[in-house]
């Protein structure tokens, strides 16, 4: 016998009220998960229509109470449908519960306050609302009379005030919109920031390069890779082959990194594509995301742009979805289920026959690996439109450095070269990636590092003399005297945004010194702000964590030193090379975007690193070719697969003893790693152990983590969870 989990109101608030029914025999082969089905509901049995989220062979409630579908509605395929199997997808292919992956891809209802926001919008300008407020008043139109009055001095009008206390009723409303004297605005940020004489770009002739792609994208649907550094020319062949989707009556998704989102990149599309375009970001209510997503649905926009979550906006007919800058972590989801948006993207597409196109300067090594086999279709663009050369790179070893004396965290090179910009009014960026005033405390005698005690990483230390942890917010104030040899030769290591920032402010008195991290970005807009700064001129230097690489064009940077290339190599996990080179082939890519050629300076105690060197000489393949020589020769994804579980529990036994519970999951040809401590093994008393589920094949990896999820689902847990991330 099956059964069949069916929902009725298919909300994203209202999944988790499901509704078990037994698939009568004949229907067994024939009803799928996201089928429409017709089911007797209620004391009356009135047929409904509701929507198969999930089949099993367990009855969970009573069966004698238990009543049957009646039948499967034939040709009602709708998008809804198509979602549903998205979030069974997801499920299955990383875990967590179906509710979770329905609430993921349907988009929240929130429809409370949304009529307080509706605003009327005259739409004819004063002397016609008075001509036509007179015309009303003979005819004795008192009602029309008084909006309009209104309307002639002010240009918006709360709904709620003219249905209010105006007293005008919602047929009198209408009745004004349908005769186009009004608009009726559900939320003001619909307002398109462009109007229609700004629309009048010219545009640019497409170079050859463009012109192949586009043409080829144009004709013929697939997967693509679109491989081309910054500047040559993306975003132009995106605009391109959107044009064109929406010529055909489709829509499209253009997912960019919240990061990217820059004022321009958005000028560019609204310019293209006017009021058919719309934006998603975070700063969006819930209640304005569900407007959007109506919106789309009603067909009202034919673009969405926006990061991550912007993929599972409804379109009736999608037509395309584009990542850009694919190789963003931003892309992989830090809540359950946690999932990659680029292989979700490829699912929704197959779903809903559309286009997918990803775009990157440094594609991740995974769709890279796909595109060498054929899945993904490679198109280059190898050249930068805007003429500007590639940065000339050089290596500094700062090993070298401590050995001649200078223990300085800028090198005698980066000095000269900075001394050299702000002599000529030049600019100049310094990257780290780490944030705060410096790292953790050392003991230079003994090595003892100073450790949250409840979380197990190292604290740091900030400039109010306390020492705190990133994870917890525990504190302390400084310890002057080492706890385990009571040497006072106890410091921090000084690497952080301020000491860089501190440094340059001794040696070069009369820089303008900006510093963007996460302590100066926490207020709204701080962001924005250090960024206009320093591009109007107002500070000489910029120094910042990853957050100033991504996106942003300051035509008068020179210089671009990464303090410490290292930071990011000493990470313990298998993708720390592919990280380093990604941050500073984007870091080197911020010099020289103007007229002036640019020069670039990477630090570091590893100089012979290759992510390192070839990062220096912007070289993709060479870094890629080393790259996966490695994965391969200890079959890391994608040369192997990999899924990370991580157990967690307030009793360390208990944690670990879950943790190799698990691990006997294990099938042939799959092993399983561990369990290890995990690399932060205590966070707010919580005890943390990881194994890894490692193996060649895909679908066998696939299936010992689906057996280990039915393991937990009748293990006898307490307060242990269970978190699994693929690799
Ligand atoms: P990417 O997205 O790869 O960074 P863009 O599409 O933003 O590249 O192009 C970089 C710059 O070159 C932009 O200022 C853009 O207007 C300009 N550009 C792009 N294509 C052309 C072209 N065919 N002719 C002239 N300028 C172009
Ligand atoms: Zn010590
Ligand atoms: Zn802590």
């Amino acid at each position: 016998m099956h059964y069949a989990d069916v929902i009725i109101d298919i909300s994203h608030e209202k999944v988790d009220r499901s509704f078990q029914y037994i698939i009568p025999e004949h229907l067994t082969d024939v009803i799928g998960v996201g089928d429409c089905v017709n089911i007797p509901f209620g004391k009356g049995n009135t047929i409904r229509t509701g929507y198969v989220i999930g089949i099993s062979d367990k009855c969970e409630y009573d069966e004698s109470r238990l009543k049957y579908i009646d039948s499967r509605c034939e040709d009602i395929n709708t998008i809804e449908a198509d979602y549903i199997r998205l979030a069974a997808w997801i499920r299955q292919t990383y875990g967590s519960t179906m509710i979770a992956a329905l609430k993921t891809v349907l988009p929240a209802k929130k429809t409370v306050k949304s009529l307080e926001k509706k605003k009327i919008a005259r739409l004819l300008s004063p002397d016609e609302i008075r001509s036509l407020y007179h015309e009303c008043i003979r005819k004795k139109h008192n009602a029309k009379a008084r909006l309009l009055l209104e309307l002639s001095t002010e240009e918006i009008l709360p709904y709620e005030l003219v249905t209010g206390k105006l007293g005008v009723s919602a047929q009198t409303v209408n009745s004004l919109r349908n005769d186009g004297v009004i608009a009726i605005e559900s939320i003001s940020c619909y307002r398109n920031p462009v109007t229609l004489e700004d629309r009048s770009e010219v545009k640019v002739s497409l170079s050859g390069e463009q012109r192949d792609i586009v043409d080829h994208i144009n004709a013929n649907p697939g997967r693509y890779l679109i491989h081309g550094i910054t500047g040559s020319g993306k975003t132009e062949v995106y605009l391109n082959i959107i044009e064109n989707v929406i010529k055909k009556g489709r829509q499209c998704i253009m997912l960019i990194p919240e990061i990217a989102l820059t004022y321009q990149t958005l000028m560019r599309f609204y310019k293209r594509f006017g009021d058919r375009v719309s934006v998603i970001n975070s700063t969006l209510s819930a209640g304005e995301r569900y407007d959007q997503c109506l919106r789309a649905k009603n067909g009202d926009i034919d673009v969405i742009i926006g990061p991550r979550s912007a993929l599972f906006v409804p379109f009736k007919d999608l037509g395309m979805v584009i990542i850009d800058e694919e190789h963003e972590n931003t892309y992989i989801s830090e809540q359950n289920p946690r999932y990659h948006t680029r292989d979700v993207a490829e699912k929704l597409c197959e779903l809903r026959n559309a286009t997918l196109v990803l775009g990157s300067a440094t594609p991740s090594v995974e769709t890279y690996y796909l595109a060498g086999q054929g899945y993904y279709k490679l198109f280059r663009l190898t050249r930068r439109l805007t003429g500007g050369t590639l940065p000339e790179t050089s290596i500094v070893d700062m090993r070298r450095e401590l050995r001649d004396g200078n223990k300085l965290m800028l090198s005698r090179l980066l000095q000269a070269k900075i001394r050299d910009r702000l002599d000529k009014k030049e600019q100049i960026m310094l990257f780290l990636n780490r944030r705060g005033y410096s790292g953790f405390l050392n003991c230079r005698m003994c090595g003892h590092v100073i450790r949250c005690p409840h979380c197990d990483v190292s604290l740091s230390r900030h400039n109010d003399n306390m020492l705190r942890c990133h994870y917890c917010g525990y504190e302390t104030p400084e310890i002057r005297k080492c706890p385990e040899c009571g040497s006072t030769h106890i410091r921090a290591l000084r690497v952080g945004t301020q000491q860089v920032e501190e440094c340059l402010n001794r040696l070069f008195p009369d820089a303008r010194v900006l510093r963007m991290d996460a302590d100066t970005t926490k207020k709204k807009d701080s962001y924005e702000k250090i960024l206009g700064t320093f591009a109007n001129g107002e500070a000489d230097i910029l120094i910042g964590t990853q957050m100033i690489v991504k996106g942003h064009d300051f035509s008068n940077v020179t210089l671009v030193g990464a303090i410490l290339a290292d930071l990011s190599l000493n990470e313990a996990d298998f993708k720390t090379g592919e990280r380093t080179f990604q941050l500073l082939t984007q870091a080197i890519g911020r010099a020289g975007r103007g007229c002036i050629p640019g020069e670039a300076l990477i630090q570091t105690y590893k100089p012979d690193h290759y992510s390192i060197v070839y990062a220096s000489r912007q070289d993709y393949e060479a870094f890629y070719d080393e790259e996966i020589s490695y994965r391969e020769l200890c079959s890391y994804p994608p040369a192997g697969n990999m899924v990370h579980v991580l157990v967690s529990s307030d009793d360390e036994r208990r944690s670990l003893g879950l943790a190799t519970a698990l691990k006997k999951q294990a099938t042939a040809g799959v092993s399983v790693i561990g369990p290890a401590p995990d690399s932060v093994f205590k966070i707010n008393d919580y005890y943390r152990y990881g194994i890894y589920i490692k193996g060649k094949d895909k679908k066998s990896v696939e299936a010992v983590r689906l057996r280990m999820e039915e393991f937990l689902r009748t293990a006898p847990l307490k307060n242990e969870s269970v978190i699994f991330d693929v690799l």
